[in-house]
């Protein structure tokens, strides 16, 4: 008698399932992240939740009236989740506060 007789289809249908769920649950927290501030991209790039705390000695570009405009939630690279934070290609789809900032900030 060969193994292959030894599982049901019931039981290889399971194991498939639980594979693809088992693969899955990485990539939905991975998406799920928030970006912490102690990141190193996101000290690499000045990135703070709250972007009135930014150092605009440092950052020089939202120095001015027009960098006082600039938050993650109307940069190009910003994808609103509806919950006050978006996901940033920047930092491969986890999340950034939308009132945040960050030095790579562009105009949608
Ligand atoms: S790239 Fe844009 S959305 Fe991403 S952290 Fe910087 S300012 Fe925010």
């Amino acid at each position: 008698m060969s193994n292959s007789k030894k599982f049901s289809r019931r039981d290889v249908l399971a194991a498939s399932g639980a594979i693809i769920a088992t693969s899955l649950v990485p990539r939905i927290s991975l998406a799920a992240d928030k970006v912490t501030e102690d990141d190193a991209t996101a000290v690499a790039l000045g990135y703070l939740h709250d972007a009135s705390k930014v150092d605009t000695a440092k950052w020089a570009k939202r120095a001015g009236d027009a960098g006082a405009n600039q938050f993650c939630k109307n940069c190009a690279l910003y994808v609103d989740q509806g919950d006050g934070w978006g996901a940033c290609s920047i930092f491969q789809g986890r999340l950034v506060n939308g009132n945040g900032w960050c030095n790579a900030w562009i105009s949608k």
